[in-house]
């Protein structure tokens, strides 16, 4: 049985006649850049988060950067983010010419470890910016608390948790911004590059906007320089189509992640867990395994296809090497880099697939199968 590691073609092909005479009038409209349908979709999807504003933008990594530009984060300011992420949440810290300060992950939890953040805040800090990362939200009471008695913005890297939720409130909405990637993968995956940033603050929407669309004020009027980094007619119709599939999607994931966690815990490894009163949305189903290219190796050789998020922490990248650290200052997120291992999900994935897989994994382990 072949089991991609994510399946785009299933999806679309379930949406098919909705997205077609979306993207046609799109089209008939030769509303391009901005326009109708990109309202529509801040609009839709500002509600959707819970908040008052969302600003379109050309893709998460912008919308991070952006937002912390707009925040007045620049040259001598430290922003804290986490040492296990992808790289465009450290790449947008230093588009915004401010320092990287990077601190390790729970170990449980995947997300910035309190404790670690605390000591790692200077004079110099002025935002901290947590990663739901792999759709789990970051513990956002705790940093929040930290940022208050500190004065720092809290910036949330959403770009992998559209949706997910602590006790009912959605990510995106519990910092001074949210920053949200629709790359294709993403669990709102547009069919191109875009992003957005959601916020209830219209001072700094207005801000962002201005600076995503080259400090414009009106046509050839401009307050200062910006970028040229706006969300396009298409991908917002499209979007727009999707967002309204996407509890549905939701659904989907987390149920099949609580199938894998069954056959995890039962092969004693680690479950992507959880936790009460969350939302998990599940962009990756992540466990950790010994000897993980042998693994990967027997999966791929019975047609299973999985995924390494990420094969390196980021202070261990060469891109880093300037802030010389040594791999032993970020124990959790180095001793897991050779360990982690995606598990094939997507929404439409089967229970005999989840079942495949696990089945398989049982074996490249050596262990009977459940
Ligand atoms: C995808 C991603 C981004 C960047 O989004 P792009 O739209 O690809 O620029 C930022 N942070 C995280 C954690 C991501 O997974």
């Amino acid at each position: 049985m072949e089991i991609p590691f994510v399946d785009l073609k299933a999806q679309f092909a379930a949406i098919r006649d909705e997205v077609t005479p979306a993207i046609a009038s799109v089209l008939e409209d030769t509303a391009f850049i901005g326009g109708r349908a990109v309202s529509e979709f801040e609009t839709a999807f500002a509600a959707y988060c819970g908040l008052p504003h969302c600003v379109g933008v050309g893709n998460g990594t912008d919308a991070l950067a952006l937002t912390l530009r707009a925040l007045g984060i620049g040259p001598n300011d430290e922003v804290i983010t986490a040492a296990n992420s992808f790289i465009a949440t450290s790449e947008a810290i230093t588009m915004a010419g401010a320092k990287v300060v990077f601190v390790d992950c729970d170990p449980v939890t995947y997300t910035l470890d309190i404790d670690k953040v605390a000591k790692a805040i200077t004079s110099r800090t002025k935002a901290l910016l947590p990663v739901h990362l792999y759709g789990r939200p970051a513990d956002m009471e705790p940093l929040l608390d930290l940022a208050n008695r500190h004065g720092l913005v809290v910036v949330e890297d959403a770009a992998q948790a559209h949706g997910a939720e602590i006790s009912g409130r959605r990510v995106g909405s519990f910092g001074h911004a949210g920053c949200f990637s629709f790359y294709p993968g993403k669990n709102l995956g547009a069919y191109g590059d875009a992003g957005a940033v959601v916020t209830r603050d219209g001072d700094l929407a207005a801000k962002i906007r201005m600076l995503a669309n080259h400090g414009r004020i009106s046509k050839y009027d401009h307050e200062f320089e910006g970028v040229n980094s706006r969300l396009d007619g298409i991908q917002a119709a499209v979007l727009t189509i999707k967002l309204r599939h996407l509890d549905d999607w939701t659904e989907g994931r987390r149920h099949a992640a609580a199938r894998y966690n069954t056959h995890l815990a039962a092969l004693n490894l680690p479950v992507a867990a959880d936790f009460p009163g969350g939302r998990h949305v599940y962009h990756l189903l992540v466990t950790r395994v010994p000897n993980r290219e042998r693994i990967q190796t027997a999966l791929k050789d019975v047609g299973i296809n999985t995924g390494v998020h990420y094969p390196v922490a980021l202070p261990n990248l060469s891109a880093y090497r300037h802030l010389g650290h040594v791999p032993a200052d970020f124990p959790v997120a180095s001793g897991y880099q050779d360990q982690l291992l995606s598990l094939p999900l997507y929404p439409e994935i089967t229970e005999a697939q989840i079942d495949a897989v696990c089945t398989a994994l049982a074996r490249a382990l050596g262990r009977p199968a459940q």
